[in-house]
């Protein structure tokens, strides 16, 4: 095996080997250990270095690149208009009044709603299925009844949207990888 293998010595009993999502192998070994009965070791487990090497490669190919500032521009300007719409329409349907309407790029929330009635949503919402941006507006609709996630909100939620678990699973599945697609400017707002 050629690539960069990194041996850590310490006062543990038993050897381990991890290998890290940069395709880095680390090996933790016991103080006593020498170099030849660590490269036995790994010798022995090479078939299954190999296949966690593997994993990791395919693990970073499937993921899409980071969104560029244009990217988050263009879905920024697309969120306002699809979003405010979907407002307009389900406000009336949950019974509420809101104030103003914000688009923001973040990286821990899909939307919120301000004790004064103000909504705020993320533009990667425009990366996401029609039906969950509509589960978002709504989920945040409801909010200007009842401001926790108390089970009087679900119940408003499911009485709006019948079918918002789908959506909801959809988002806890995919969420995260949308989220990875902003890459290092996450933090910042455009
Ligand atoms: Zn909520």
């Amino acid at each position: 095996m050629n690539r960069e293998i990194q041996i850590i010595r310490s006062h543990r009993r038993t050897i381990a080997i991890e290998v890290r999502a940069s395709q880095k192998v680390v090996v933790r070994a016991p103080a006593y250990m020498t170099d030849g009965e660590i490269q036995r070791f790994l010798l022995e487990k090479r078939g299954w270095i190999a296949k966690q090497l593997d994993r990791m490669q395919s693990r970073t190919d499937s993921q899409e690149p980071p969104l560029t500032e244009a990217e988050l521009r263009r879905l920024k300007a697309e969120a306002a208009v699809d979003l405010s719409q979907r407002v307009v329409k389900y406000a009336p349907v949950v019974g509420v009044r809101v104030g103003r309407i914000t688009i923001r790029q973040q990286k821990t929330r899909w939307g919120s709603c301000s004790a004064q009635g103000n909504l705020n949503f993320n533009c990667l919402l425009m990366l996401c299925p029609e039906a969950v941006r509509d589960y978002v507006v709504v989920h945040e609709l409801c909010h200007r009844k009842e401001l926790n996630h108390s089970r009087a909100f679900w119940t408003l939620v499911e009485r709006v949207m019948p079918g918002y678990r789908t959506q909801y699973a959809w988002l806890k599945e995919n969420g995260g990888k949308l989220i990875q697609r902003l890459g290092q400017c996450g933090k910042r707002d455009l």
